[in-house]
């Protein structure tokens, strides 16, 4: 459907943060975009950053990279999983790039001597911004604009300025406001608490932006009662307060959207007439994570085991991988330095597959390194992505090559056997921001591998975010001692993935397969790594059964 002007809908979100704003915003770009709707998503964050890749995973999580090499926030993995599209980096913006835009505006003279103010040039950019993506792949007809924080914070004020101003500058019936809010539910008083939603809104209301939808986060659905006096207070019709309850699954959330009218309501309001959305996978798919015919149990080894946000992309990609098998994939969180204080046994024993995830920094990679020896030598399914494959080639240059001073440089500078180095072309870098090998790159697969079994082609494109390699000159003695190099680069320069061929399931990747998995489309590398790791429980299960009859027998 093409329309004549782009419509936008904001998503704020109000009382506390982490309410689910960014599953709020997929969820609904994927109901209008099966409405037939061309769909733009975007998030928008007020912190000074210029991007999130310099953060420390404590305090924002995963960073999300794109095709294109932006380091964005993990919503915007949400946006893509939703969607099933590529985003770019014009759907992350930071005050950071704001202020680095203007800035250097003013120092090449742009505003003609005026005084640089929040009000009008940092909103001018800000609306520009959002302006920006209409156009992507000819005009789309939506374009959904999170703003990250929460209303009330000093630095969100000038992005909530802005869409304020856009309210104002544009028909009625194209700009509309939806604010995230938070109903908690009292169990002394036996009540849901429609106040901090009140005080919300007030001070939404107080910088002029009237919401049309109220998605209240609650433990179960609202009352209509509730909703009447939620809607009065806020000055909202109590048929546009809507609940948000706490789910299993965040792909439930478009689900439950959709039975109550959200999108119905969204549609009126910004005058889209079109059929109701196409769900019929979306809803197989709930259903498959919901009722799983059995279950696996994978270990993720990792240094931020605390954090799940951390490795969110990694525990959507399993929850994809496990609609595949029909399969719930139970992950237990396993912290690398605990394996190095008590060995891998205790943690690795009783699990069907392991991952180690990603990472920077020494602290946890001897453990890492235990963690992966021991499933090596017992026929365990391993996975490892990027630090993970890093771990696995040092391991098997350390037990099987004699080269016990192996180590990467990233720990070690002077190590005596420096199978992973530095890249060649992060040599003479010095910023930290942006710099690492970064985006979507090309590699070249080795015909009947387990990798090219998995993709089913022979070339891929995937993800990078490093600045260490496989250091070739290990190619040989590595090579020699039962592993392969199963991905390329097409300069057959750099070493993509290693296999042990002698081995049920061992894959480790320098990329990052997580950040391509969707649900509608589970990443290869993920689905036969969770396929692998029920072939393995099974045949424990029956080892299991055997053993007990023989002893039973004796
Ligand atoms: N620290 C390693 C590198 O920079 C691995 C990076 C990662 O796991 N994303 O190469």
């Amino acid at each position: 459907m093409s329309t004549t002007q782009t419509r936008h809908i904001f998503v704020s979100g109000g009382v506390v943060s982490s309410l689910g704003k960014g599953i709020a915003s997929a969820s609904l770009g994927l109901l209008l975009k099966r409405r037939g709707l061309s769909v733009g998503l975007q998030k928008f964050d007020p912190y000074i950053n210029v991007d999130p890749g310099t953060m420390n995973p404590f305090q924002h999580g995963e960073v999300f990279v794109l095709d294109d090499g932006a380091e964005t926030d993990l919503d915007l993995g949400h946006y893509e999983r939703f969607l099933s599209e590529n985003l770019t980096r014009q759907s992350n913006v930071t005050t950071g790039q704001i202020y680095e835009t203007v800035i250097s505006r003013e120092r090449r003279g742009d505003y003609l001597g005026a005084t640089v103010q929040v009000i009008p040039h940092v909103t001018n950019e800000i609306k520009a911004r959002i302006r920006r993506i209409e156009k992507r792949n000819g005009p789309l007809d939506v374009v959904i604009t999170e703003i990250g924080g929460t209303v009330g914070d000093i630095e969100s004020q000038p992005f909530l300025e802005a869409i304020r101003q856009l309210g104002l500058e544009n028909p009625r019936h194209t700009v509309m406001y939806i604010h995230l809010t938070l109903v908690p539910y009292i169990e002394t008083a036996g009540e849901a608490k429609t106040k901090p939603t009140q005080h919300s809104v007030k001070a939404l209301r107080e910088i002029g932006i009237q919401p049309d939808i109220l998605l209240c986060r609650t433990a179960a659905n609202l009352s209509d009662s509730i909703r009447s006096k939620i809607g009065l207070f806020c000055n909202v019709p109590a048929e546009s307060v809507f609940s948000a309850i706490d789910v299993a699954s965040v792909y439930e959330v478009p689900l439950l959207f959709h039975e109550q009218g959200v999108d119905d309501l969204v549609c009126k309001i910004l005058e889209f007439d079109t059929p109701p959305p196409q769900l019929d996978d979306w809803r197989a798919i709930v259903s498959k994570i919901k009722n799983p015919a059995r279950r696996v149990r994978i270990a993720i080894c990792g240094k931020y085991v605390n954090l799940k946000d951390a490795y969110k992309s990694i525990i959507e990609a399993f929850a994809h991988a496990g609609v595949s098998h029909d399969t719930h994939v139970e992950l237990e969180w396993v912290s690398s330095e605990s394996i190095k204080k008590q060995g891998p046994e205790p943690f690795l024993d009783n699990v069907d597959g392991l991952l180690i995830p990603g990472g920077f920094g020494e602290r946890g990679v001897e453990g890492k390194i235990e963690a992966i020896r021991f499933v090596r030598e017992n026929g365990i399914p391993f996975f490892g992505i990027c630090l993970g494959m890093q771990c696995a080639v040092i391991e098997l240059a350390r037990t099987k090559c004699g080269l016990e001073g192996a180590q990467s440089t990233e720990f070690n500078r002077e190590a005596e056997h420096p199978v992973i180095t530095l890249l060649s072309e992060q040599r003479e870098v010095t910023n930290m921001g942006g710099t690492m090998r970064l985006g979507a790159y090309p590699a070249v697969l080795t015909d009947g591998s387990k990798s090219h079994k998995a993709y089913g082609k022979l070339a891929i494109s995937e993800r990078h975010r490093h600045r260490y390699e496989f250091n070739n000159n290990y190619r040989e003695q590595l090579f020699g001692a039962g592993m392969i190099a199963s991905g390329m680069s097409p300069d057959g320069e750099l070493v993509e993935i290693v296999e042990i061929p002698d081995h049920p399931w061992f894959v480790a990747v320098q990329f990052h397969p997580e950040l391509k998995s969707r649900p509608t489309d589970p990443h290869p590398l993920f689905r036969d790594f969770v396929g692998a790791a029920v072939k393995f429980r099974e045949s424990r299960q029956t080892n299991n059964v055997i053993h007990q009859q023989s002893t039973e027998s004796r």
